[in-house]
């Protein structure tokens, strides 16, 4: 395989990430996952076994249609076994003004029903599947971390409120009444729709439902390559081969760009870090006064992302930094810890007990894209949900398998066509540390 963009310590698929979540992965729903040993034939194949391969896959499975999945790693692996639980309104760099601006009111407000709905479709699968998503809070926190970014998040509210969602904004006073106190923050929206959950447990669950609905989920699987042989796609892994009408490409941050010419140079990944504190204790929470189980992110550009988990730990987020290499992750574990402590100055210094990272995905027009290449139809694809995924690429998976099963409708113009390549695509790295460098600026002065 060609040499990936960053360190090689990143592509380890021998052994999941040492998360917070995997430490808990005794109590999660077991999911036969075999690696692929023979030759197969099958409907539809999917690469990738996060939640956008995984839900396609499910909802395929229910609508009869033959699907097999092949993950490199274990089950859920990659960001979607890791993140922060968010489950959110998100899925693109751009806010409502400029995604009004860019693709007009109509268009911007079905892509938010997109979002909220995918938001929903979480809820619903759990439900319907019986899935312990371990589910927390309700609603999301925003906050503003200088007084003109309330701006921002007003016009947020607005558009979510033309499309039904109950919003709030409140001052600096009424979010610590509410929330927790924190050092930086002016005021901030709060978001119906939305909670936390054990983003490893959502995955098992949807893989355990996937399995249950007769699809086959091969991981430890990585797809070296792939070759059409007449009207067929054969795609070989170490082990074995799969023949399949069609092809779902859900590998997201981590799909090796040689496997899929036409999809190559059309992402950016951008690591993500999380640190995971101890259990705080009462004094420490009651010092921060902190009152509240819903997630919170601010409006930096370098976001933090926060939230108390079930254990009184706190789960602090932010930027990665931009090589994968160990000393890289130590540098940002580093940089988190002294961000958590300036926000939450009784927090300062406490005991750090996980800390891992992995890349979300960035699109050039910074809106996600799903369909199927323009000149064969027969491969589908979804990623580049800039970070908020949980929701989003559930939703995704769900939509490529409706397309396949001829039940979809159209798709908002944000998420239509495939987005432009990255200009000189082996330079990424380096415009990824000019648009972090940007970024810090803009935290800086505006
Ligand atoms: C640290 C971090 C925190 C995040 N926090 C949040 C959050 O709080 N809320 C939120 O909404 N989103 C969050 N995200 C983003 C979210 O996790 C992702 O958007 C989402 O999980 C993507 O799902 P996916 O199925 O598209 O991709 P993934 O879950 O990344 O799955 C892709 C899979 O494809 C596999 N694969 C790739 N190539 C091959 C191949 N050749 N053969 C076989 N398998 C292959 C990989 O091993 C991987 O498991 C976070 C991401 C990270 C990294």
């Amino acid at each position: 395989m060609a040499r990936p963009l960053f360190d090689a310590s990143q592509y380890d698929w021998s052994r999941p990430v040492d998360s917070y979540w995997e430490s808990q992965r005794d109590t999660l729903p077991a999911v036969t996952q075999s690696a692929l040993m023979r030759d197969e034939t099958t409907e539809v194949a999917i690469i990738g076994g996060g939640y956008c391969g995984l839900s396609a896959a499910y909802h395929l499975a229910r609508a009869g249609i033959e699907v097999c999945v092949l993950e490199a790693g274990p089950i859920g692996w990659g960001a979607s076994g890791r993140n922060g639980g968010f489950c959110s309104i998100g899925a693109s760099f751009l806010g409502a003004s400029e995604l009004t601006a860019l693709f007009g009111e109509a268009e911007t407000l079905s892509f938010y029903r997109v979002l909220v709905d995918a938001v929903r479709t979480v809820e619903q699968l759990a439900l319907e599947e019986s899935i312990d998503i371990r589910r927390q809070g309700d609603g999301v926190w925003t906050f503003a971390h200088k007084a003109k970014r309330l701006r921002e998040l007003q016009s947020q509210a607005q558009i979510l409120e033309r499309i039904g969602v109950a919003c709030e904004v409140v001052t600096k006073a009424g979010f610590e009444a509410r929330a927790f106190r924190c050092d930086e923050q002016y005021g901030a929206l709060f978001e119906s729709a939305g909670f936390g959950l054990g983003p490893l447990a959502f995955c098992s669950g949807l893989a355990r439902a996937a399995a249950t609905r007769g699809a086959t989920l091969h991981a430890r699987s990585l797809v070296t390559s792939w070759r059409r042989e007449g009207g067929t796609h054969l795609l070989v892994t170490a082990s074995g081969t799969v023949r399949a009408k069609r092809v779902i490409v859900a590998g997201n941050g981590w799909l090796p760009e040689e496997l899929c010419p036409a999809l190559a140079g059309r992402v950016m990944p951008v690591l993500s870090n999380i640190n995971v504190t101890r259990p705080l204790s009462e004094d420490e929470l009651h010092r921060q006064g902190w009152k509240t189980e819903a997630p919170a992110s601010n409006t930096r550009a370098h976001l933090a992302y926060l939230r108390l988990l079930p254990d009184k730990r706190l789960l602090f987020g932010g930027r990665g930094d931009t090589t994968g290499t160990p000393a890289g992750g130590t540098a940002m574990r580093a940089l988190l810890e002294r961000r958590m402590g300036k926000l939450f100055p009784a927090l300062k210094d406490v005991e750090i007990t996980h800390s891992w990272r992995g890349f979300i995905a960035a699109t050039m027009r910074l809106t996600p894209a799903v369909g199927e290449l323009p000149d064969d139809p027969s491969v589908s694809y979804a990623f580049g949900c800039h970070g908020n995924g949980v929701a989003f690429m559930t939703w995704a998976g769900r939509e490529l398998a409706k397309r396949i099963a001829g039940t979809a409708g159209g798709l908002p113009a944000p998420l239509r066509g495939l987005p432009a390549r990255f200009p000189l695509p082996s330079l990424r790295l380096w415009q990824l540390r000019a648009i972090l460098a940007r970024a810090w600026l803009e935290d800086a002065l505006l």
